[in-house]
């Protein structure tokens, strides 16, 4: 499985090494030029890698000292996909840290207001508190979950009904929530939710995070696709 690949592998496999770097441009991970040796040399040992090594994003095209992307890699969840810090492209399949739970759907008669005459589809989010893993920010204390069950709603029409099966590919690939600080509350240690937007407000809204918003559908594609999450995700 990607998870127990070697670091130094990963980085491998997304970048190619470059013999004749671009000496001139600057690393924006550790700001110092491609001609210099990576500023993250000293922090990470490796056997491997050197630290005047340059390597360029297959997709993307970006360069990076090599040793410097190993560090971004091994200070994150270490999922065995990478993300370009320039563009934000993703290499491989991202993952998040969010905490065990269950995700349920149901189809309500209802219809929410802008998606008329289609009725609409609820998703209950139902996480419990716990002790955070390794992949947290304070690993071994525990977390708390407020507010849960939490319900979210999206029209049953074909674009909701795209946007529902994506957000089950996100579920899956524990992208919904994470543990962190509530910017709501300001507690911390608890799950919030990710950068993938709900609207949890069925038949107005007052809070923002309601219908009709006319842009919902489109945005939350957005969000999703930029965790990696998009149509080829589907199998036919
Ligand atoms: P947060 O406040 O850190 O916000 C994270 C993201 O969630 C932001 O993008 C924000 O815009 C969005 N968000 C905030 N409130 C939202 C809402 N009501 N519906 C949908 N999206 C919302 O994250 P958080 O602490 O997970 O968000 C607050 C949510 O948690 C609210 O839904 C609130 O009802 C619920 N909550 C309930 C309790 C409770 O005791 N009942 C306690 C804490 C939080
Ligand atoms: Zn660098
Ligand atoms: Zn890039």
């Amino acid at each position: 499985k990607d998870s127990k690949t070697r670091p130094e592998e990963v980085v491998k496999k997304y970048l190619e090494e470059l013999k004749t770097p671009p000496v001139d441009e600057d690393c924006i991970i550790c700001m110092e030029k491609l001609g210099a040796p990576s500023g993250y040399g000293d922090v990470n040992e490796s056997k491997t890698i050197q630290p005047g090594s340059v390597g360029r994003l297959a997709k993307c095209a970006h360069t990076f000292h090599l040793l410097c992307v190993l560090a971004m890699y091994t200070s994150g969840n270490k999922d065995g996909s990478l993300q370009c810090p320039s563009c934000k492209a993703i290499y491989g399949e991202k993952t998040g840290t969010q905490p065990n739970g269950k995700m349920d759907v149901h189809k309500l008669s209802e219809s929410l207001p802008g998606h008329e005459n289609c009725g609409s589809i609820q998703i209950t989010y139902n996480i419990n508190r716990g002790i955070q893993g390794p992949e947290h920010p304070s690993p071994g204390l525990p977390y708390t979950a407020r507010g849960f069950p939490r319900y979210c709603y999206l029209p049953d029409s074909e674009k909701g009904r795209k946007v529902l099966e994506l957000l089950k590919v996100a579920w899956r690939r524990r992208l919904i929530f994470t543990v962190g600080t509530s910017s709501t509350t300001g507690e911390n240690n608890t799950v919030v939710w990710n950068e993938i937007h709900h609207k949890t407000e069925m038949a107005s809204n007052v809070s923002g995070h309601g219908y009709p918003d006319p842009n919902y559908l489109d945005n939350v594609l957005a969000e999703l696709a930029a965790q990696g999450v998009t149509e080829d995700c589907l199998s036919p």
